[in-house]
């Protein structure tokens, strides 16, 4: 299949050449498409991923077809293959998908365009994890050695299951942490002031309650108290440590209101570098690199 599905197709090279050229375009180069058309299909709420890839696909002059989930044949009982197939055989020269289903793409194995994965389940959010990885690639210049806890509902989280696989692929340290009822030992469990005292990365994750099927056994009153990221925890952290979140934040649970926009923290950096690192993926796949 073509485009980008999960980071588990993408050689480390690929990897590191997309970072690089999303850099590149992100310093002024240039690239355009303008006979293209990409579609977009959300099947989950989403600003961020939404947004961004229509931002970067204007950015690349290419058309955008945005698919109103709610009004489109989806609703009269279409299937996501079919629907996929339609935009297809419309001309349409990509499409980007979010949807709930884990690995949806398993069903789309006939399609020819492109299709950029906007996140799947609690599995794969391939964009995510390369402008995470693009964020800390600017910040050190490298991965090896880095060492990064994510913190939070890892459980339910598709950023966290992505980028605990690559982050080790590319020699990072990668940690959990968080409550003991979001683990599942997707990776090395510390305890959370421990990670706040060693890492270069402290990734925070929000309480995914949509994907719950039963209730946090804390308030949210709790959880901020104790595995909400603070200002005086802030201060603990290693001088050079960076704070990341996929976003979307909750002020006042995992990271407090002070903390969102603190010198340690990259998340609207991590915003910024969204637009660049999917315009990179995109262009790659208008070349016929992906
Ligand atoms: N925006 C990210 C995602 O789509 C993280 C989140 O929703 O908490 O998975």
């Amino acid at each position: 299949m073509r485009g980008l599905l999960t980071l588990k197709d993408l050689s480390t090279e690929t990897i590191i050449d997309l970072i690089e050229y999303a850099i590149k375009l992100k310093n002024g180069y240039k690239v355009s498409y303008p006979n293209k058309k990409v579609a977009t299909l959300f099947y989950e709420n989403s600003t961020r991923t939404h947004y961004s890839f229509q931002c970067a696909l204007i950015n690349l002059g290419i058309n955008v077809l945005q698919c109103d989930t709610n009004s489109s044949s989806v609703q009269k009982g279409e299937s996501l293959y079919d629907t996929v197939k339609t935009f297809e055989s419309l001309g349409v020269d990509g499409i980007v998908i979010r949807s709930s289903q884990d690995e949806y793409f398993k069903e789309l194995e006939n399609i020819k365009i492109p299709i950029f994965n906007g996140g799947d389940g609690k599995t794969n959010h391939p964009t995510q994890s390369l402008l995470d990885l693009m964020t800390i690639y600017e910040e050190y210049g490298k991965f090896e050695g880095l060492k990064c806890c994510i913190i939070g509902d890892i459980v339910h989280s598709r950023v966290a299951h992505t980028n605990i696989e690559i982050m080790k692929r590319l020699g990072m340290e990668v940690y959990i942490s968080g409550p003991e009822e979001y683990n599942d030992n997707s990776s090395t469990f510390i305890p959370f002031e421990e990670a706040i005292a060693t890492m270069d990365v402290i990734m925070l994750l929000r309480v995914q309650f949509e994907r719950h099927t039963e209730s946090m056994s804390m308030s949210v009153n709790e959880y901020h108290k104790t595995y909400g990221l603070t200002l005086e925890r802030v201060s603990k952290m290693k001088p050079s440590a960076i704070i990341m979140h996929p976003a979307p934040v909750n002020r006042g649970v995992e990271i407090a209101d002070d903390v969102v926009e603190c010198s340690k923290s990259r998340i609207f950096k991590q915003m910024t570098n969204g637009v660049y690192i999917r315009m990179a993926a995109i262009s790659y796949a208008m070349d016929g690199k992906l």
